[in-house]
């Protein structure tokens, strides 16, 4: 139907991992380490009839929890993560110059990924390096928490909750780290194998709690919140280049013009540009292929320029992904993405930066955002992936 539109791998038949996670659980061998994704929480209640207000993330990892799983964390942490790494990228890249003339493109989505390396080759190499927060996490559990929990990387099992099919492909993408020789992500559930696992258990929906993610990867802003929605990666991105640049908060509903409000028009470009002491950031935020391509194509012939463009392949990013419940357009990823706003407008923090889950894990790990360790973990090479 229309996944097959929809969902930038549509062609492939989502092959179903609930098998594999079953007997990942049952494995005495193995600690189970659970991530769910923001835009999961907005679709996941639809098909068990939970309202939206009830559909809570927490209850989504007392599930898992119940189901067997042992330890569960929130996608949100990461995305915190990744707004460090690209965030601090992006003014490296752009204050050395190296933005002139084509801009930084955002990395999270992997669609889009697919789509840039196939289509736009030579443009590969304006990709910012930062994997995905799926991939930072599955990295961070098998390192910093492995570390935590006194245990091998190879006795973590690391799942992820997606409400993306491309997800799975990205999980088989060489996103390793040699000292672990493994893949950052073990497995990778859609939010529609998520339900058919609840309900395989005879979990009534009804009955579960809206508990906590575990420590010591807890915390998650509602910048990160915003990541399951067009331009909330954007939006995240400049509340922070905005701290790291002058040093204090701007208003965080500052950059707020990059909401997926537009994505309907302007060919679902939503273009900005925001001044900053005498610095001007030119922005665009972009979902749907289709409209990807006219954007790039006018950025090839020089008709337009920017300094860095989010790229969503999911019209209305990925609260509109293929592996929801239901994918029938645009006009429910809009409602689903206003859930995540309102979240966003109600959580105790909102910037990225000062996620304490996350400063705390530089200063006991990564030491600080593009340090030689986290490049190591945290990043990739997409133009050597492209030849493997
Ligand atoms: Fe997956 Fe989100 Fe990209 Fe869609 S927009 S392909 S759901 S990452």
């Amino acid at each position: 139907g229309q996944c097959i539109t929809h969902c930038p791998v549509g062609a492939l038949r989502e092959r179903d991992d609930t098998e594999k996670v079953w007997k990942a659980i049952e494995d005495k061998d193995k600690i189970v380490v659970a991530q769910v994704a923001p835009a999961v929480r907005t679709a996941w209640g639809e098909e068990l009839g939970l309202a939206p207000e009830d559909a809570k993330v927490g209850k989504i990892l007392d599930a898992l929890k119940r189901m067997g799983v042992d330890y569960v964390f929130d996608t949100t942490f990461s995305a915190d993560l990744t707004i460090m790494e690209e965030g601090t990228e992006f003014l490296k890249r752009f204050t050395s110059g190296e933005l002139k003339e084509r801009p930084m493109f955002t990395s999270c989505c992997p669609g889009w990924i697919r789509f840039i390396k196939s289509q736009f080759p030579h443009l590969v190499k304006q990709l910012s390096t930062a994997k995905s927060p799926q991939q930072m996490f599955g990295a961070a559990m098998k390192t910093y928490f492995a570390e935590k929990l006194g245990v091998e990387p190879e006795k973590i099992y690391t799942l992820s909750v997606m409400p993306c099919v491309a997800k799975k492909g990205e999980r088989e993408m060489e996103l390793y780290y040699e000292e672990y020789a493994g893949h950052d992500i073990d497995a990778v559930i859609t939010t529609r194998e998520l339900v058919r696992m609840i309900r395989s258990a005879h979990i009534s929906p009804d009955t579960l709690e809206d508990i906590a993610s575990d420590r010591p990867m807890q915390e998650g802003s509602g910048a990160g919140v915003i990541f399951g929605a067009t331009g909330g990666v954007m939006e995240a991105a400049l509340r922070s280049a905005y701290y790291l640049l002058k040093n204090e908060n701007p208003e965080a509903d500052a950059f707020k013009v990059v909401r997926s409000q537009g994505f309907q028009e302007n060919d679902g470009v939503v273009e900005a540009d925001f001044a900053i002491d005498d610095i001007t950031v030119k922005t665009a935020v972009v979902s749907g292929l289709a409209n990807t391509r006219a954007l790039l194509e006018k950025i090839e012939r020089g008709d337009v320029h920017y300094d860095f463009v989010e790229v969503m392949a999911c019209p209305g990013g990925c609260v509109g992904g293929g592996g929801q419940p239901i994918h029938d357009g645009e006009e429910l990823a809009f409602e689903r993405g206003k859930n995540l706003y309102y979240l966003d407008k109600n959580a105790d923090i909102r910037f990225s930066h000062e996620n304490k889950d996350v400063l705390k894990m530089y200063e006991e790990y990564f030491e600080k955002p593009n340090s030689h360790k986290a490049h190591m973990l945290l990043h990739t090479d997409h133009i050597a992936s492209m030849e493997r």
